[in-house]
C-alpha cells in the first residue's frame, strides 16, 4: 500500500495539472519549432524560387534578416535541382546539366555582421527532407564533368541510396548498409567584390595553362543557368557574367565537402560583406572521404537547423583566413577499418613528386581491387567509396619522392567478413545486381 502511495503521488506529481491556467502557463514554457525561412518545391525548378542561388557575388541580395542568437530552418534542394531521378537509368548523369550547379539556399543576413567580423554556425541538425527519402550517388561521364577516377571510370552511372531512418543502403550495392554522418557540402558566406575580383584573375590563370583540357582546370564564370537570386534587370546579367561558379573551395568555405562538418558541428566563417550573407546547400546522407565520385556523397534534398551568431573583429583577432570549425559530437561508431595505402606512382609507373592526390588516388585503386574479389564489380566498389563513412589520410609527405596516403575503408558496413584469411576471398556476390551505367552517345 505504501509503495503504491509512493507511486501515485509521483505520478500525480508528474501528470498535467487539471488546472486550465497552470496548463497554459506550463505550455509557455515549451520551446517552439524554429521557423523555416527557406522552403523548396521539388516539383518546380528552383529559379521560380528567389531564396536560392547558384553563383557568389556580392550585390546578390539578402532573402531574410536574423538577429544574432537566432536559430532557424532551411530547405535545401539537392545540388543538380533534382536533376537526377530515382530511377535504374544513369542517362540523366551522364547528360546533367552542370551549369546549374550548386543551387544553394540563402542568403540570409545577420544583422549587425560587418566585414571582419567572424559568423558564428551552429548547425544544430540536417536531415533529409520527410517528402523525399533517397538520394543517390554518381559518376560522370568523362566528358561531361569526369572526376578523381575518371581515366579508370569514363562512363556515367548512379546509384541511389534508400533512408530508413538513420541509415541507408542501396539496391544496387548488395550486403552493404551504414549510418549517416549527414551534412551540408556547400555552406559559405558572400565574397567582397574584391574577393571576387581575385578569385576571378587566379582561376583564369590556371585555365589559361590549358584552355582546351577535358576536363576544364576550372569553370570560370558562365552566364548559362546562372540563378542571381533577387537580383534582375541588367545588374543582375552584369552580375552573372562575372559572378564565381561554386565548385570549388574558398576562402568564404563554401563546397568544402568535409564529411566531418556535420550535424551538431559549430562553424566560424569570416564575413566579408554586411550581413555575412549565409547560404547553405549539396546536402550529403553520408560521403567518403574526398567525395571521390564527385557526383557525389549521397546526395539528397534537406533541411538545416541553423544558429547564428557573431564574434565581432574575430578575423583579426583570431588570424583567420578560412573558415575552421569544430565537430559534431555524435558520429557514426565505425572503429574497425581495414587501410589501404597508396604511393605517389601512378598506373603507368611515373614517379611523382609528393603528390599526395596521385597517392589517394592509388589507395583508393587498391581498395577498389581489394572489393573485386569478394564480388563486388569496380562499379558498386567505386559507389562504396564515395557514399560509405571511409577515411582518407594524408599520412606523409616528407618521404620524397613518395607522397603516402591512406584509405580507411570500415569493416562493420559489410555484411559479410572482408579480412583477409588463409583461404582467400569469398565471393558473396554473383554479379547479378548491377549499377546503372549509361555511355556517352
Ligand atoms: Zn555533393
Amino acid at each position: 500500500v505504501c509503495i503504491n502511495n509512493r507511486i501515485a503521488t509521483e505520478d500525480s506529481r508528474l501528470s498535467p495539472s487539471p488546472n486550465a491556467e497552470d496548463a497554459a502557463t506550463n505550455r509557455k514554457e515549451y520551446k517552439h519549432m524554429p521557423e523555416t525561412l527557406i522552403t523548396v518545391d521539388l516539383e518546380e525548378s528552383p529559379h521560380t524560387n528567389d531564396k536560392i542561388h547558384n553563383r557568389w557575388h556580392p550585390d546578390i541580395p539578402i532573402v531574410e534578416w536574423v538577429e544574432p542568437g537566432a536559430d532557424f530552418i532551411v530547405e535545401a534542394y539537392d545540388w543538380t535541382g533534382s536533376q537526377i531521378k530515382n530511377d535504374d537509368d544513369a542517362a540523366d548523369v551522364r547528360d546533367v546539366e552542370l551549369p546549374q550547379v550548386h543551387y544553394l539556399s540563402g542568403p540570409i543576413g545577420v544583422k549587425g555582421a560587418e566585414p571582419g567580423d567572424l559568423l558564428v554556425v551552429d548547425l544544430l541538425d540536417v536531415g533529409p527532407l520527410n517528402r523525399s527519402l533517397w538520394g543517390f550517388n554518381g559518376v560522370f561521364s568523362k566528358n561531361n564533368g569526369g572526376g578523381f577516377l575518371t581515366e579508370h571510370f569514363p562512363e556515367a552511372q548512379k546509384t541511389i541510396w534508400d533512408f530508413e531512418g538513420m541509415y541507408t543502403s542501396s539496391r544496387h550495392v548488395p550486403d552493404v548498409h551504414f549510418a549517416g554522418l549527414i551534412h551540408p557540402g556547400l555552406i559559405g558566406t558572400l565574397p567582397s567584390h574584391e574577393m571576387l575580383k581575385t578569385w576571378n584573375s587566379r582561376e583564369k590563370v590556371l585555365y589559361d595553362t590549358n584552355p582546351a583540357r577535358v576536363p576544364a582546370l576550372a569553370e570560370l564564370p558562365n552566364t548559362q543557368s546562372a540563378h542571381m537570386g533577387r537580383m534582375t534587370g541588367d545588374a543582375r546579367d552584369a552580375a552573372a557574367a562575372e559572378a564565381a561558379r561554386t565548385l570549388p573551395p574558398r576562402e568564404n568555405g563554401g563546397n568544402c565537402d568535409i564529411k566531418d562538418l556535420s550535424r551538431g558541428s559549430k562553424i566560424w566563417f569570416p564575413v566579408n560583406v554586411d550581413g555575412g550573407g549565409l547560404s547553405m546547400g549539396d546536402t550529403h546522407f553520408s560521403q567518403g572521404d574526398g567525395e571521390i565520385t564527385f557526383c557525389g556523397g549521397i546526395e539528397m534534398a534537406s533541411w538545416l537547423h541553423v544558429k547564428v551568431n557573431l564574434i565581432k573583429d574575430g578575423v583579426a583577432k583570431y588570424g583567420v583566413k578560412n573558415p575552421m570549425f569544430k565537430p559534431s559530437p555524435t558520429t557514426p561508431n565505425y572503429d574497425d577499418y581495414i587501410i589501404f595505402e597508396g604511393v605517389s606512382v601512378d598506373c603507368q609507373g611515373k614517379q611523382h613528386y609528393l603528390d599526395t592526390t596521385e597517392a589517394y588516388r592509388q589507395a583508393c585503386l587498391n581498395a577498389i581491387t581489394y572489393m573485386t574479389k569478394f564480388g563486388y564489380s569496380r562499379e558498386q566498389a567505386l559507389a562504396i567509396l564515395g557514399t560509405a563513412p571511409v577515411q582518407g589520410h594524408i599520412s606523409g609527405v616528407v618521404d620524397y619522392p613518395n607522397a603516402c596516403a591512406t584509405l580507411w575503408l570500415p569493416t562493420d558496413i559489410f555484411k559479410n567478413d572482408m579480412m583477409p584469411c588463409a583461404d582467400g576471398p569469398t565471393k558473396y556476390l554473383d554479379g547479378s545486381v548491377k549499377v546503372p551505367v549509361a555511355p556517352d552517345l
